[in-house]
């Protein structure tokens, strides 16, 4: 199994599920104008992603940890790094991760939502063996 085929590179680098060849959404999350589209069907092995009409709201519950976890992770790193913040300066670093994270965050949390109701095949994954 190559790095590409593995559960955490797909669910970061927002691979399809099924075949973790794919890509999730129509473009890169950063790109503001199609933010956190989500393709219809995977391109590698036709996957629907939408099994039901707003599929992906579902979404939501997940971005909502993933962002307790990145200021969770940003507090922790600024004891790491050894900054002696008050509590409106520890505020204002964690937002602003946040922010900046932001587009991000609503990706890989659509990708741990298909991640979790879809299970990887690898049949499908090495029919494009050739590419
Ligand atoms: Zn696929």
């Amino acid at each position: 199994m190559s790095l590409q085929q593995t559960y955490l590179y797909s669910l970061l680098f927002l691979k399809c599920p099924r075949c973790r060849q794919g890509d999730l959404l129509e473009s890169n999350p950063y790109r503001i104008a199609k933010m956190n589209k989500v393709q219809k069907q995977c391109s590698s092995c036709a996957l629907k992603y939408a099994i039901e009409p707003s599929f992906f709201t579902g979404s939501m519950y997940v971005s909502y940890a993933v962002g307790v976890a990145v200021a969770i992770a940003t507090y922790v790193l600024t004891l790491v790094i050894g900054w002696t913040l008050g509590p409106a300066e520890i505020l204002l670093s964690i937002i602003s991760v946040l922010v900046v994270l932001m587009p991000y965050i609503g990706a890989v949390s659509k990708s741990i939502w298909a991640h979790f109701f879809f299970k990887y095949e690898p049949k499908f994954a090495n029919k494009n063996k050739s590419l």
